[in-house]
């Protein structure tokens, strides 16, 4: 059975057709039955979840508007704020810390009338594109238990895959919102750099993180975008202007559109991942848009660059766990004996070994070597994206260059891990907007995405491209 929208469940409780206590149970009872198997969540939040649900259903008895979110049932990942609810980042570090304030994010979608369900696994401080970097346990792939449901946002993405919440929310600083989504065949939209406010996500390489939705369909992407947009005086790095109007851009069909083509795309994906990108031009283009080959020639550049920015900026934002502000402590008998002794039990190797690389990469002597190269190879892939543009109003690329993979297959080799990110990342070094959209199956008939890149607030662009995908694979 196909899940029921967001849409479609806060149409039905603002009219009262559909109670928010049914559709909370319908989830529950599908976490109660799978969640074992999958761990999606980190902790589900049933107690708070069924009082907020059964408070809804009163006030639209009582004649209350709730908001276009009414009663839509929503999975956090666990590096958002939420007040007086543990957010672990699913790292040890964090253990017992409960936030004192809710994200932007969370206020916004809580005032649209969400139903949150719980806190789900991620890649430690989302470093990672298994989720199997978690302290606490991997998470799986609902569509295959064997399989990682991708990262570092796996839990959203499998709650939504799973059904045990309409909708999630992750964050995407190389592609954990992206690839997860591609994994688990749902969609997933990384938005444009400041359209949605970082207050409240806990910090990994701040030029780069954005939050942004898992859902079913691009409609419902579209009315969480909608919720989540706009500006946000507590982040200096939020754009000002109004929330995005996204939902009125997708009847418009691709007529006309210049859909371009990378020709000197990095090599790589597996066949099936290929053949169904080469699918969804043939489907554009049978609706009326055009197919153009440009060239990103520093796209290649983009994993190398990034795996030098994020962790000089995760350095830095990791500084801050230091046993004596949040969560962990381990005693020790002078205050940089404590440091080091909490740091070390409190971090996974994933993470200490980011730190080391980002502290490296800004050390004196390696500064321009390392770290400043990277800030060039930055600036042309934005020079290249911005030719690309120039000729296309999107690009189209693979999401993820394999489908999901099993458990433990890439092992303890982390180059192999940062290969899945090699379409994904470019993208987050320009602070461009792209999604994920489901596009068929590829390898072992498991899920492919397909990934629609726009330039800065090209958001419309990506929506109406998103829905004649989504059409097309009908
Ligand atoms: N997989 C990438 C990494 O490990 C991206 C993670 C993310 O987007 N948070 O850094």
């Amino acid at each position: 059975m196909t899940p029921r929208t967001a849409v479609d469940t806060a149409a039905g409780v603002r009219s009262g057709s559909l109670r928010a206590a049914d559709v909370l149970e319908e989830h529950l009872a599908r976490v109660a039955s799978r969640e074992a198997e999958i761990h999606a969540f980190n902790l589900v939040t049933q107690d708070a979840a069924r009082a907020r649900a059964a408070d809804i259903d009163r006030r639209v008895a009582a004649g209350e508007d709730l908001g276009p979110l009414a009663g839509v049932t929503i999975a956090l990942k666990d590096n958002l704020c939420t007040r007086g609810v543990p957010t672990t980042c699913s790292s040890r570090i964090l253990e017992g810390w409960k936030p004192p304030y809710d994200a932007s994010v969370v206020e916004r979608l809580a005032a649209a009338g969400a139903v949150f369900v719980g806190k789900t696994n991620l890649d430690e401080f989302a470093m990672g594109s298994s989720t199997e970097n978690s302290a606490f346990g991997p998470t799986r792939n609902p569509l295959d238990t064997s399989r990682v449901p991708g990262g570092s946002s796996g839990g959203s993405a499998a709650a939504v895959a799973a059904d045990f919440a309409t909708v999630a929310i992750g964050s995407d600083t190389g592609g954990s919102i992206r690839q997860p989504a591609a994994l688990c065949g749902v969609v997933g939209v990384k938005p444009t750099y400041g359209a949605v406010s970082r207050y409240g996500l806990i910090a990994f390489a701040s030029s780069l993180d954005q939050i942004g939705p898992f859902t079913h369909t691009v409609e419902d992407a579209a009315l969480l975008m909608e919720v989540i947009s706009g500006h946000d005086a507590r982040d200096s790095t939020s754009i000002p202007q109004p929330a995005m109007q996204l939902r009125q851009e997708l009847g418009k069909g691709v007529e006309g559109l210049r859909i371009g083509r990378i020709t000197d795309l990095p090599a790589g994906a597996d066949p099936g991942i290929m053949a169904r990108l080469d699918a969804a031009f043939a489907a554009l283009e049978a609706q009326g848009a055009s197919i153009v080959d440009v060239q990103v020639p520093a796209f290649t550049y983009g994993l190398t660059a990034y795996y030098l920015v994020a962790p000089a900026e995760a350095s830095s934002n990791l500084a801050r766990y230091d046993g004596v502000r949040f969560g962990m402590r381990v005693e020790a008998p002078d205050t940089n004996a404590m440091y080091s002794a909490t740091r070390a039990a409190g971090f996974g190797d994933e993470v200490k070994r980011r730190i080391m690389i980002g502290t490296y990469a800004l050390s004196a002597g390696y500064f321009d070597a390392y770290y400043g190269k990277a800030l060039k190879i930055r600036r042309l892939i934005a020079n290249d994206f911005a030719a690309a543009y120039a000729k296309a109003d999107v690009l189209l690329t693979p999401t993820s260059p394999t489908v999901a993979f099993e458990l433990g297959s890439k092992g303890d080799n982390p180059l192999a891990m940062y290969l899945c990110d090699t379409y994904t990342i470019p993208t987050n070094l320009v602070g461009h907007p792209a999604m994920s959209v489901p596009f068929g199956t590829a390898e072992l008939g498991l899920p492919a995405g397909v990934q629609i890149m726009a330039p800065t607030l090209g958001e419309p662009v990506m929506f109406r491209v998103a829905a004649a995908l989504e059409e097309a694979a009908k």
